[in-house]
């Protein structure tokens, strides 16, 4: 199979320059591929490669399809035929831990000497391998890849991919890996991506990997095992890093040497390198933007995953790209900004402002409205807050631009604390449901409470980019700003209440239908309205939690309205269950199944076509797989917390709540602190004040010792009493600084500790992180 586009697409939604693009439909867990063909299609994509002996290629005429038994295989058999085309050193890394920053250091040190193609972000996978290989360039000297596996056999594969010529093993983790038998399987697999490598360098610390290296290295291979009990170099870094950090850094040394940098040189290049951020972030900034941070890296590939995540942001619909001169693609200048151009063009922007002499030179490419500056001193000093409002605004610039300026003149200042939600660990979180419940169950996933203090809009957006069937929220106000914020999916309402069905309507949500009396109000309201419509509700039956819902006795009445009003289209019938997590009431909760079955099945019996049937909430859908129906309630799962140990252990936080300390002094034991002197000291004590109070959320029962904070990684118990907007803690036995970052919840402690604390639930302690906390959004990488 020949591919002929020049870029290659697995996901629809990335989709630029559909007449130059091959579509993979893969079969994969959540999502057909084969489903999106037509939409691409009709979009201008005219050559796919499909599985599926069935599609009927036919209704595409013009179309290439290329008919293959695996989409994944032939997308690696394709990248493999590739990379086959060019002769040049190839750096191919693998291992459990660091393989992300060890990739992304080498490209800075090695920056000097080489134009390199390397894997974006963590692009490591079956398919991330592929895509970033099929990058590879004529102008490139070198490739830098990293290769991870979950399944035994993996990594032969994508080894004929990369084809390393230089092999990094960065180490082997301790962690428990279901899909491979023990540590020595592991390892073995990881090492199959070396077989053809010259050079292979590892920590040989690890006597393990050494033991397997004969059967898989070829005899005249170079081994370079460097250890840490020897040592081998004297380089220094400017600031002290960590054990793994050093460790990540010693592989990069090992590479420096075998291309032959001298060693000050080795040095001069270590002291200018800096940190590894994969973080994409959301944040507010002023005139009602969000700013897009992308610091991280400054190629076309970046360019265009940040791209990607800005499209995805449909709150606010004007997009803004402020963009530096792209540095060291190795690309013909006029040519590099005719791509990004289109890029700009494809991915909507609606307006570009550049900055840099290159840029300036090439500004005839675009056909956006665009300023263009030389300097990012001028852009500053001519910048009016006029020049946009309520825009997404991605900020991306070269580490020479210093862009952090410019970030720090958009953003919104507020005072040190924010609640950072990880993006990343929602999708996770939302896939790892998914994947238990299996594909045939539709998910509706709950926003309530501004998304259970998580950022209704931002959630909700991320939930549709990965297309659930349903968002529902408490009350039609929440409906009404998810619409407001471009979200189109489906939204059921809980709670509604006879004077705001206009509202409803006029925004096309959902409303729960749960008595009698709301029943009869739809009905006239609807006959009001002057066009005949099909209104869709969601009915709620009683089945024990009694708080919402039509009761037995109701349930014949309400079969004759519904025959007499066809009008209103049930879409779905309910029930909420009582105490699913609770292991003395499952006999009750078993009872709630049978008498949710009865009621369903007589309402469905009234009506000529069958609405959605769904039950279960989070500790319902994990402890009652019968009790999922045809659509599981996916509520606090998805923001991190399970019933069952088994699913805890999968799940990710996602939100980190994090303060800053504002002062700290040394108060003698004689003296107390806070108000009403609660704060008793028993020592002379070193009291450090956070920027966190009660009003932030931070509950005043955490008051006196019962709730803690980290900060350095060491637990530091509050004094006295919490105050509205700050609280004292005592930082006696550890060491840190004003300014420094203080953790609230997060990792650890969890909100499931702090709740514990002071005998709550979890989600109140998250819903409770007041709304003047900032939130800022990242993506991880990926
Ligand atoms: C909040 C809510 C849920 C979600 O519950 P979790 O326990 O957070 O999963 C489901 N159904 C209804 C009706 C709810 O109000």
């Amino acid at each position: 199979m020949k591919i002929s586009a020049r870029y290659l697409l697995t996901d629809s939604r990335q989709l630029s320059a559909p007449a130059e693009s091959a579509f993979f439909a893969i079969h994969g867990p959540h999502h057909d591929g084969h489903q999106y063909i037509a939409e691409l299609y009709r979009k201008g994509v005219r050559e796919f490669v499909l599985e599926d002996a069935a599609f009927p290629v036919g209704d595409f005429p013009d179309a290439v399809f290329h008919r293959v038994p695996n989409a994944i295989h032939a997308l690696q058999e394709v990248a493999a035929a590739h990379r086959r085309e060019f002769s040049l050193p190839v750096i191919g890394i693998t291992g459990s831990n660091g393989k992300t920053i060890v990739k992304e250091w080498l490209a800075q040190l090695l920056a000097p000497d080489f134009v390199i193609c390397k894997s974006p972000k963590s692009y490591n996978s079956q398919i991330g391998v592929p895509l970033s290989v099929w990058q590879l360039q004529p102008a490139d000297t070198l490739g830098i890849f990293e290769a991870g596996i979950s399944q035994p056999g993996e990594m032969a594969r994508l080894e004929a991919v990369i084809r390393p010529t230089i092999g990094i093993f960065t180490n082997i983790g301790s962690a428990h890996d279901e899909a491979f038998a023990d540590s020595r399987q592991k390892i073995r697999e990881k090492l199959a991506l070396f077989t053809q490598v010259d050079t292979f360098i590892y920590c040989s610390d690890f006597e393990e990997i050494t033991k397997e290296l004969g059967d898989f290295l070829k005899p005249d291979c170079q081994i370079v095992g460097w250890s840490k009990k020897q040592p081998w170099h004297s380089f220094t870094t400017q600031t002290n890093i960590s054990d793994a950090w050093w460790e990540n850094l010693n592989h990069c040394i090992a590479v420096l040497r075998h291309f032959g940098v001298p060693d000050e040189e080795i040095q001069r290049r270590i002291y200018a390198l800096r940190p590894v951020s994969m973080r994409l972030e959301l944040k507010e900034g002023i005139n009602g933007c969000y700013l897009i941070d992308d610091s991280y890296n400054n190629d076309l590939v970046g360019l265009r995953m940040a791209l990607d995540f800005q499209a995805n942001q449909q709150e606010r619909p004007h997009k803004v790209v402020i963009l530096s001169d792209v540095l060291q693609t190795g690309m013909e200048e006029a040519e590099l900004y005719r791509q990004i151009a289109r890029l700009l063009k494809d991915k909507g922007v609606n307006q570009l402002i550049g900055i840099g002499d290159a840029l300036r030179r090439n500004q005839m490419a675009f056909a956006i409205p665009a300023k263009f500056f030389a300097t990012t001193e001028e852009f500053l000093d001519r910048y009016r807050t006029t020049d946009f409002s309520d825009s997404v605004v991605l900020i991306k610039g070269a580490r020479p631009f210093h862009f952090e300026d410019i970030v720090r003149k958009l953003s919104l200042r507020t005072h040190g604390t924010v609640l950072e939600v990880n993006l990343d660990a929602l999708s996770h979180n939302l896939n790892y449901f998914r994947e238990k419940i299996g594909r045939q169950t539709k998910v509706v996933v709950m926003v309530k409470a501004f998304a259970y203090g998580s950022g209704i809009e931002e959630v909700a957006n991320l939930l549709q980019f990965h297309r659930v069937d349903y968002l529902a929220v408490a009350y039609p106000d929440e409906g009404v700003r998810l619409r407001k914020a471009g979200i189109r999916l489906p939204i059921i309402v809980l709670n509604v209440s006879p004077d705001s069905f206009q509202q409803v309507y006029d925004y096309q949500l959902e409303p729960e239908i749960y008595s009698p009396r709301i029943w009869n109000e739809l009905v006239s309201f609807l006959a009001r309205q002057d066009e005949s419509v099909v209104f869709p509700v969601h009915l709620k039956v009683d089945t024990g939690m009694h708080r919402l819902g039509f009761e037995d006795q109701h349930l014949e009445w309400l079969g004759g309205q519904l025959q007499a009003h066809p009008e209103v289209r049930v879409a779905s019938i309910f029930s909420h269950l009582a105490a699913a997590d609770e292991e003395q009431h499952d006999a009750f909760t078993r009872e709630q199944i049978a008498r949710y079955t009865r009621m369903s099945d007589t309402i469905i019996s009234y009506l000529p076509y069958r609405p959605i049937r769904h039950l279960a909430n989070s500790p319902g859908l994990a402890r009652f797989p019968e009790a999922r129906f045809d659509m599981v309630r996916l509520g606090k799962g998805l923001y991190g917390t399970a019933v069952l140990p088994e699913d805890q252990e999968n799940l990710k936080t996602v939100g980190t709540l994090k303060t800053v300390i504002s002062q700290i002094k040394q108060v003698p034991a004689t003296e107390t602190v806070g108000y009403g002197r609660k704060g008793v000291l028993t020592r002379d004590s070193v009291i450090a004040t956070i920027a966190i109070g009660y009003a932030d959320g931070y509950d005043r029962k955490l008051s006196r010792g019962t709730g803690k904070v980290l900060i350095n990684g060491q637990l530091c118990p509050v004094v006295g009493n919490i105050c509205m907007d700050m609280s004292m803690v005592d930082v006696t036995d550890i060491t840190c600084a004003e300014g420094d970052e203080v953790i609230v919840f997060g990792d650890f402690p969890s909100i499931r500790d702090l709740a514990a604390w002071i005998g709550t639930i979890p989600y109140e302690i998250l819903t409770s992180v007041g709304e003047r906390v900032r939130r800022v959004f990242y993506r991880e990488g990926n």
